[in-house]
């Protein structure tokens, strides 16, 4: 593998170009992934606010770690970001669907 950047062989594993300090093409799936983090964050947010808005904090955060180049602070940024994504999301399921069962038995 070839650094896009400065043309520099680097090893498969690398995720920095070790020359020029570029992140390796490829490895910035990552950075798709961060910003599905941060629409599931959003998400989460109208489902379960307390949980969404951190969600969201912890996503943004990856996002800016990721530019800065920490891939490993980053994944560990989103991965509470998902963690709270996805019990916001539950959270907001739960609260959804007491307010229907509330509002079926209150009809009868
Ligand atoms: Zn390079």
């Amino acid at each position: 593998m070839f650094c896009t950047n400065c043309g520099n062989e680097i090893d498969d594993k690398a995720i920095i170009c070790p020359k020029c300090g570029v992140p390796i093409e490829g490895k910035n799936n990552c950075v798709i992934k961060s910003s599905n983090v941060l629409i599931g964050a959003a998400l989460s947010l109208f489902c379960c606010w307390p949980l969404g808005i951190p969600a969201i904090v912890f996503a943004c955060r990856a996002n800016s770690k990721l530019k800065a180049g920490d891939i490993q602070g980053a994944q560990k940024m989103a991965k509470t970001a998902k963690t709270l994504t996805i019990v916001g999301i539950i959270l907001g399921l739960i609260y959804i669907f007491i307010n229907i069962i509330q509002a079926v038995t209150s009809e009868l």
